[in-house]
């Protein structure tokens, strides 16, 4: 794909603040309106702005794109040694330092604002994300780039015998933009040179994306990009020049990495691995929760982009007394849900990913009815249209040892507790080993405390949707089975990446 042609490529423009981004990063003014949607998905400025998003995606401009040949070895050993070697003649890059490197961050952040359509359109025809899904994630890219930048001047300057590195960065399909740009951006403002692989089935977006970075002014040695499958990471991360892992996916991947940087001939010190993965994620609702709010947040927190978020919702706990009256609004609420074509205003949720995502939550789907389990399913969905669709489904169970594996995908399940077991079904949760979302809806303060207390999640939501955290203000990160810490856009992130001793392995 010729990217210089379509970073020109004419689409409809929006006024400068048609991205909007997170007031915690950005000091500029004109900020308007919140970061959440409102029950119908669309706010009043949202809606307006999507109307446009609308024409532009449905220009078909990344339609049916090609797919990028996957780096041959040789390739990747040729770009680490480009990198490794750039680490001495990258140009002034290295020499101009953090000051210089920030303002091209801001320089960055300002280019995917500007282009915005452009990416929109991008993640809707190669991630099959819904335009307000795709329009959200421009706006944590941009977030990434503006809040590192703002972080970096005020961190100790490096230590010029341990500068500078080389990362890897190994980004997901389901978040193709924001991921890939904020571990990009957090390495090369921590200092590093950086070789990318982003995932396998959504490369134009990181090369996109990498194309406007270079624009800002990261030099092309500095910030190199190879593709393919998992094999190309494993040829990446068990490289003896490597000292930094940056790696969003999941945790058998991220155990395979642990591996191969440990398994490395190398002498120096071991390269650090900043792993985010999966989660067991689960809400609480009691008795005193308001059921109408309850349901609005479930279904934003488990079907939302079809369910492909690690954050997503994937347990509902409901206290039996109200188990009832939650599930049949559910029920009745699922049944409102539109799955059908992303381009489509009024689709809430797209396909999956790919072939072999359906088939593994049709799977699970399949053998929990199977073995009895009840199962209900939504029916909107669209049949016009080819696509890996999953009517959005729940799942009732008995405990929580029935789920042993994380689904990735349109599936609720809910587990009924009586009130004296909810200290009980906590630390059953927490044996899960999974902790990296967590939401509770009660108006009892003293069990918003005990959940809060007990649980070992990163990201404690209470009285609100669970999914969505914002660049800044939320930084997002889990612990054990779910991640190493430090949290993605928190204050920790660089100091860790820079092995300030007095900051790091905080979350
Ligand atoms: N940061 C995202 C959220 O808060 C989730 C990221 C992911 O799924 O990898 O929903």
């Amino acid at each position: 794909v010729d990217v210089d042609e379509l970073l020109e490529h004419p689409v409809l423009t929006l006024r400068r603040h048609g991205v909007q981004s997170n007031p915690a990063c950005v000091p500029a003014p004109n900020l308007f309106g919140t970061n959440r949607l409102n029950s119908s998905g669309l706010d009043l400025y949202c809606k307006r702005t999507v109307q446009q998003l609308h024409q532009a995606v449905g220009s078909g401009t990344f339609k049916d794109l090609e797919p990028l040949a996957y780096s041959t070895h040789v390739q990747v050993q040729s770009a680490l040694g480009v990198a490794f070697r750039s680490r001495s003649t990258g140009g002034d890059w290295f020499e101009k330092g953090p000051e210089h490197w920030a303002a091209v961050l801001l320089q960055a952040a300002e280019l995917l604002e500007s282009h915005h359509l452009q990416l929109i359109n991008l993640l809707v025809h190669e991630a099959r994300k819904t335009i307000p899904n795709a329009h959200m994630e421009v706006r944590e890219a941009v977030d990434f780039c503006r809040y590192y930048a703002a972080q970096v001047s005020t961190l100790p300057a490096l230590q010029p015998e341990s500068t500078p590195r080389l990362a890897v960065c190994i980004s997901p399909w389901n978040f193709p933009l924001a991921i890939f740009v904020g571990q990009v951006v957090g390495a090369l403002a921590s200092g590093h040179v950086v070789v990318a692989k982003p995932a396998e089935q959504t490369p134009h977006i990181a090369c996109y994306a990498a194309k406007l970075l270079h624009k800002a002014g990261v030099p092309v040695e500095v910030l190199q990009l190879v593709y393919g499958d998992w094999k190309v990471g494993s040829w990446l991360c068990s490289h003896p020049a490597i000292d930094t892992v940056l790696f969003t996916g999941s945790n058998a991947a991220a155990k395979h990495i642990q591996a191969s940087l440990l398994n490395r001939d190398c002498l120096q010190s071991p390269a650090l691995l900043i792993a985010e993965t999966g989660g067991q994620n689960a809400m609480v609702v009691d008795s005193s929760a308001l059921l109408e709010q309850v349901v609005g947040d479930a279904l934003e927190s488990a079907f939302g982009s079809a369910g492909q978020r690690c954050s997503a919702l994937r347990v509902l706990c409901a206290q039996e007394d109200i188990a009832d009256s939650l599930i049949a609004l559910l029920k009745a609420a699922m049944q409102e849900l539109q799955v059908g074509d992303p381009e489509f205003i009024s689709t809430d949720l797209g396909p999956l990913i790919d072939r072999d995502a359906w088939q593994a939550v049709n799977t699970h789907i399949e053998n929990m009815n199977a073995n009895g389990f009840p199962v209900f399913r939504a029916e909107r969905v669209d049949p016009c249209v080819a696509g890996h669709f999953v009517a959005p489904a729940l799942i009732e169970l008995q405990h929580m040892n029935e789920l042993q594996q994380e689904v990735f995908g349109p599936v609720l399940h809910v587990l009924r507790f009586k009130a004296d077991h909810l200290p009980a079904l906590l630390h059953e949760l927490n044996a899960t080993g999974y902790a990296l979302t967590f939401g509770i809806h009660s108006r009892i303060q003293s069990t918003i405390d005990l959940v809060c207390n007990t649980t070992k999640a990163g990201n404690v939501y209470v009285n609100r949707n669970m999914v969505g955290a914002v660049v800044g203000s939320q930084p997002f990160g889990g612990h054990g089975k779910s991640g190493t810490g430090p949290k993605a856009g928190g204050p920790h992130y660089l100091p860790t990446l820079m092995r300030l001793p007095q900051l790091r392995n905080m979350q």
